[in-house]
């Protein structure tokens, strides 16, 4: 074939495909748009393992009339401005790409209105054109999403069986909302709640809204600080494990990262005190000054790279051990006491 540059719409979905992998993928992007907004309040929807519809709506900064359609513009972000802005990045997103991303592949429909304005704005986009109607609405954006790949039928052929999307989104569900306890979390699946946090930034609350008292009572809390290093958190306590690792639960600045190096670190500093085959649990949110940070490494935001990770892992290991050998030396001091 000879070289031509494909056009607009094709190139779209194929970029698209890198960010907007399932329907997950698209929560994730939302959600944290709208916790960049600013929200204290975040309702997540589904419907079908979210093929046929997922909404975020939030109580956010909403956006301002003017600026709606470049949302949906690639590239287009009100998050960095210059390149140099990414190595002190105080938000999740900063690639300007979700929004078009999503639209490439599905019917997308918002809802937004800015604090700061008495109008807001009606916004659908279909075959890569925006069509805005100004409405009246509470300040905030709400983001619905139909018909997910109905346009790309390879993708759409691949999609996992709806319980098990639903299941995946729980968890990522449950994962967001521990990132941030200052923002009250729901999920509704086929109109069903089947998370809701209670935001009053209380990590604790966060936790035991989740998973329950046993959980929630097995946990001892860490603080730690070792510059340039912060751990934040709850630790299981080492008699209460479990068979997966399924409740580790690891965060970057409050970024959720899928990142299991240092989840093992984290385990190796239980060392023996764990039963082999089983796992400890933990909630920890570690703080790495942003430039010792490259988030930049994928698309989706869920990796990232770490400058001189064998002193950060180091920091992390001695901030576990000391965390539970200080909780050992007091459940042993107080009886005499
Ligand atoms: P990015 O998050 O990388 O900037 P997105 O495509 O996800 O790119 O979003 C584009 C822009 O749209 C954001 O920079 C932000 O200004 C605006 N935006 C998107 N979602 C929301 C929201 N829920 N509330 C307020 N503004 C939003
Ligand atoms: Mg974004």
């Amino acid at each position: 074939m000879p070289i031509q540059v494909l056009d607009h719409e094709t190139a779209a979905k194929i970029a698209a495909g890198e960010v907007i992998t399932d329907p997950g993928a698209v929560i994730k992007e939302l959600v944290e748009n709208s916790i960049d907004a600013g929200s204290t309040r975040i309702d997540i929807s589904i419907v079908d393992g979210g093929k046929k519809e997922i909404t975020v709506m939030d109580n956010g900064s909403g956006i301002m009339s003017e600026e709606v359609s470049l949302a949906f513009e690639r590239h287009a972000t009100s998050k960095i401005h210059r390149l140099e802005d990414l190595y002190e990045l105080n938000s999740l997103g900063f690639r300007g790409e979700a929004l078009p991303s999503i639209a490439a592949i599905s019917k997308v429909s918002v809802k937004t209105q800015s604090r700061k304005e008495d109008l807001g704005s009606y916004v659908r986009v279909d075959a890569n054109k925006t069509h805005i109607i100004r409405r009246s609405f509470s300040p905030g954006t709400s983001i619905s999403v139909e018909d997910i790949f109905y346009n790309t039928p390879a993708r759409l052929k691949h999609m996992k069986k709806s319980n098990e999307l639903s299941k995946d989104i729980i968890q990522l569900g449950e994962n967001l909302a521990l990132s941030h306890p200052d923002i009250s979390f729901s999920l509704t699946v086929d109109g069903k709640t089947v998370l809701k946090t209670p935001g009053d930034d209380n990590l604790h609350n966060c936790i035991y809204s989740i998973f329950g008292s046993e959980f929630g009572d097995s946990l001892i809390s860490i603080d730690y600080e070792n510059k340039p290093l912060m751990i934040s958190g709850f630790l299981g306590k080492s008699n209460y494990t479990k068979s997966s690792r399924k409740y580790q639960y690891t965060y970057i600045n409050n970024r959720y990262v899928k990142d299991t190096k240092i989840s093992r670190a984290i385990e190796e500093a239980y060392e023996n005190s764990i039963m082999i085959n089983q796992h400890p649990v933990f909630i920890v949110n570690i703080n790495i000054p942003p430039h010792m940070l490259d988030v930049n490494v994928h698309p989706s935001k869920t990796k990232i790279k770490i400058l001189n990770e064998s002193l950060i892992f180091l920091l992390i290991k001695d901030g576990i051990r000391k965390t539970l050998r200080d909780n050992t030396t007091v459940k042993e001091i107080t009886p005499k006491v």
